[in-house]
């Protein structure tokens, strides 16, 4: 089963159609640890992310957003706000000539479910939405170790995005050495990818 380990990124990348994009992180500024962000007027975008999504939607491929949304189990918004923060992004992302082609989210606490990652379900879930979509095919690019545990879980590669050097989460080294390859930021990676 490919892993997507450091020395077969290059030999895989020409083959991605599909791009898996965690949310927070790397679409838009996370929220500090223990805060959540359930409203768009807290949804901060990360520099030239719109362009970069818009790159992606000229080349072909297909972006899908798969986010883990904890702050819905602890109460701190809805399913209903999560939606809404997506057509704001989405709204957003039109008047830059970029598209999110699907969301998904997992709403749940830890260890209650099959799809918070670095579970695989909300992957599974696209696979079934995008029949053309496979491990082999797809690529996720995500800023926590989580994410790219759900790459190594699916059998897919994975970039993982080093952000702020000043913010760095628990897990890091980790994520570098399972990543198969290291990106500073969303912009970086989509480079990397469209090479
Ligand atoms: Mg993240
Ligand atoms: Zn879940």
């Amino acid at each position: 089963m490919p892993t997507g380990g450091p020395n077969d990124f290059p030999h895989i990348f020409a083959d991605i159609e599909y791009v898996f994009l965690d949310r927070d992180g790397v679409i838009n500024l996370k929220s500090p640890e223990g805060k959540y962000i359930g409203h768009w007027d807290h949804f901060h975008f990360l520099p030239g992310v719109e362009e970069a999504i818009a790159a992606l939607n000229r080349s072909g491929r297909t972006v899908i957003v798969v986010t883990n949304q904890r702050g819905v189990a602890l109460g701190y918004y809805t399913k209903a706000d999560v939606d809404a923060i997506h057509e704001a992004l989405q709204k957003h992302l039109a008047q830059h000539a970029a598209r999110i082609d699907a969301f998904y989210f997992c709403p749940h606490d830890k260890n209650e479910c099959n799809c918070r990652k670095p579970k695989t379900g909300l992957f599974e879930e696209a696979f079934q939405d995008f029949p053309g979509a496979s491990a082999t095919n797809s690529i996720v690019i995500g800023d926590s170790l989580s994410d790219i545990q759900a790459a190594r879980n699916l059998g897919a590669p994975s970039i993982f995005i080093q952000g702020d050097p000043d913010t760095q989460k628990p897990g890091e080294e980790q994520a570098r050495s399972l990543a198969g390859a290291v990106s500073a930021s969303l912009v970086e990676a989509v480079k990397l990818l469209l090479r």
